[in-house]
């Protein structure tokens, strides 16, 4: 399937010309950046539609990542919650364990197409790290990956892993020490090397073209995932559920599904120990638009327009900004935005785990929650389909601390 299907394009009909996404994305950025996001947009355009370069895509996704990933019916935990049938998009068996490798791959072929010979990332949870760092071994290219110091601490073993697949890791001690700051030092580092270097974003954030590069990359995981429904099930879902970081495992699920008006779309976003306490990451539910990393988007400031610490018990979704397609899908309420906090999701954590043998990670975990509360509403006639982003490995540490702590876990 071509990866422009006229169904999506018609979709979205965004970015315009000028990255914009109704009143959102945009390229605020240093005079500096503007040639190389110019270069950038140019290969976008010029050779995702390719033919060639899409069956090298093809080929990769199949051969390297292992797509097309299955579609699970989670019976067993459908039957516990006693409603809808949830089915789940297992982006977990995905090569490096999450769904970010969908788009490295991508990225990468493109950074071969430049002529660029050098990858640098920012990583939050590590999984956009290790992808990276697994497609840049992949093509023998040196890769320098920049991390929150806070995250490098809570992300140990992938820290370990982005080693072994031979990235350099540079630690970043400024700010909260998480992926906004490690995002900031990325941009530095391309600034100053921009000649040779590749800098793969790994969510729909940035500035123009990367949220609409990175969805496109992404949207493999809906176009699969509709096929397979028409093809399992005779019909589309009644709902589609995604957790929301930058928003590309999200928007990749939901954007070829955005014509069809009968499928409720959620995106949830991580209310960590509750909105009222203000140690969450939910720009989308208690935020307001600004700029953030180059590009127009909700996110979570205070009054005087400065970027506020963020809490999520998973790092994936510790971010205070959000992808600008995302801002214009929740003006227009064609995705309804909402919150689940961190023990009901460490409570899915444990559901999936013991009913379905699968250990899911923390970050798809709130998709798992709010799923779980759909499928009570639905009743038993009632499909959902829930993108499950990611494995858990990463995570058992967190889960086991939340375990210690009374009441944070049922
Ligand atoms: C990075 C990550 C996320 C959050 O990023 P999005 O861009 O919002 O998808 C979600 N789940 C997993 C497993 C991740 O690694």
């Amino acid at each position: 399937m071509p990866l422009h299907d006229s169904a999506a394009v018609a979709a979205s009909g965004v970015p315009d010309a000028s990255g914009h996404f109704g009143p959102y994305g945009g390229r605020f950025v240093a005079e500096t950046l503007m040639a190389p996001l110019a270069e950038l947009e140019a290969a976008w355009r010029r050779y995702l539609p390719d033919s060639e370069f899409q069956r090298e895509l093809r080929d990769e996704l199949r051969d390297f990542v292992g797509r097309p990933t299955p579609l699970y019916l989670a019976a067993r935990w459908s039957r516990s919650l006693g409603g809808a049938r949830i089915y789940l998009k297992r982006e977990d068996l995905s090569h490096t364990g999450a769904h970010k490798i969908n788009n490295t791959v991508g990225q990468a072929l493109l950074a071969v197409r430049m002529g660029k010979r050098r990858i640098i990332a920012e990583t939050g949870a590590g999984q956009h790290g290790v992808a990276c760092a697994a497609t840049a071994a992949r093509h023998g290219l040196p890769c320098v990956v920049y991390m929150g110091e806070e995250d490098t601490r809570r992300q140990a073993p992938n820290v370990s892993r982005m080693r072994l697949l031979g990235a350099e890791i540079v630690t970043v001690n400024s700010g909260s020490r998480t992926l906004k700051d490690a995002l900031n030092e990325a941009l530095r580092d391309w600034v100053a090397n921009v000649d040779e270097t590749f800098y793969i974003i790994g969510s729909v954030a940035g500035p123009h073209p990367y949220p609409a590069l990175v969805r496109d990359l992404q949207t493999v995981i809906g176009r699969e995932a509709r096929e397979q429904c028409l093809e399992r099930l005779g019909r589309l879902p009644h709902a589609l559920v995604a957790c929301v970081g930058g928003g590309s495992n999200a928007i990749g699920l939901f954007h070829p599904f955005l014509e069809d008006r009968d499928v409720a779309l959620y995106g949830v976003e991580a209310g960590g120990l509750g909105l009222d306490s203000g140690r969450h990451a939910a720009p989308l539910n208690s935020g307001a638009p600004g700029v953030l990393h180059g590009a127009r988007s909700y996110l979570m400031s205070d009054a005087d327009g400065q970027v506020l610490p963020t809490h999520s018990i998973s790092a994936g979704l510790d971010y205070p900004g959000v992808g600008p397609e995302h801002a214009w899908l929740k003006d227009r309420c064609r995705v309804h935005y909402d919150v689940v906090e961190d023990a009901e999701a460490v409570e899915a954590f444990h559901a999936l785990s013991r009913n379905e043998g699968i250990l899911p990670a923390l970050e798809s975990s709130h998709a798992l929650a709010y799923a779980a509360r759909l499928a009570r509403e639905l009743g038993p006639e009632g499909i959902i389909l829930v993108n499950l982003s990611g494995r858990g490995d990463k995570d058992l540490q967190n889960v086991l601390e939340a375990q210690a702590v009374p009441g944070a876990a049922a």
